[in-house]
């Protein structure tokens, strides 16, 4: 048996749309179309803004503010929950998609903020998407640093497992993976003065400050 909460999927999806761009009903259909388990028709999209959660417009659909409201805290989890898969357990793109989506369902809230204190309440999730804040993001912080800090927070001889890195440029990053500077990877800080030079296994990589910054890691 699954019991799927057919209202906080359609506003999930809504949302992701309207984030691209706008969103039109047949979106939500065509996202829908074939999951297991449930219907996405046009009765139960009407159903969204009789509840006040949506409003349609020929052939757009829109979050009202309430319906936004309700979908934040989803999006929320759901790409917290996409972070902790692939930055600290590992998990590939595929393999965290159905887990995210348990998650989205299931965090309580204490351990929502848990998770993105842990992960240093990163602003994206790894498709580049943004996570909404929440309230431990706008905190001080302290308490942050304790868990997780950027390389240039780091000292000279310290062990890193990089979690996550913070940089918007997709080349970047393709270009520190394609050296071996990933997620879930141990890189030792060598130098920090001129230039950061981080060490994995036998290869040394220097790095500039604003890109050290980036890159995000728990001490070992
Ligand atoms: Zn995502
Ligand atoms: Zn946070």
């Amino acid at each position: 048996m699954k019991i799927v909460d057919v209202t906080a999927e359609l506003i999930e999806t809504i949302w992701t749309f309207q984030e691209k761009g706008r969103c039109t009903v047949d979106n939500v259909k065509n996202e829908h179309e074939g999951d297991p388990g449930y219907i996405v028709d046009d009765e139960i999209i009407a159903e969204l803004e009789r509840k006040g959660l949506a409003k349609i417009d020929g052939v757009e659909i829109t979050l009202t503010d309430e319906g936004r409201a309700q979908a934040r805290p989803i999006i929320r989890r759901h790409r917290l929950a996409e972070r902790l898969l692939t930055d600290v357990l590992g998990l590939s793109f595929e393999e965290m998609e159905e887990s995210a989506c348990e998650y989205e369902h299931t965090l309580a809230p204490g351990l929502t903020e848990a998770i993105c204190t842990l992960l240093g309440h990163p602003r994206e999730c790894p498709h580049g998407s943004p996570i909404p804040e929440g309230d431990c993001c706008k905190r001080t912080e302290d308490s942050v640093k304790t868990f997780v800090k950027a390389l240039d927070a780091c000292d000279v001889g310290d062990e890193i497992r990089i979690s996550f890195i913070r940089k918007a440029d997709p080349i970047l990053i393709s270009k520190l993976v394609s050296f071996g500077v990933s997620p879930g990877k141990t890189i030792k800080i060598r130098q920090k003065f001129p230039a950061y030079v981080i060490q994995m296994e036998h290869t040394q990589i220097a790095l500039e400050e604003d890109i050290a910054a980036g890159i995000y890691g728990m001490k070992i």
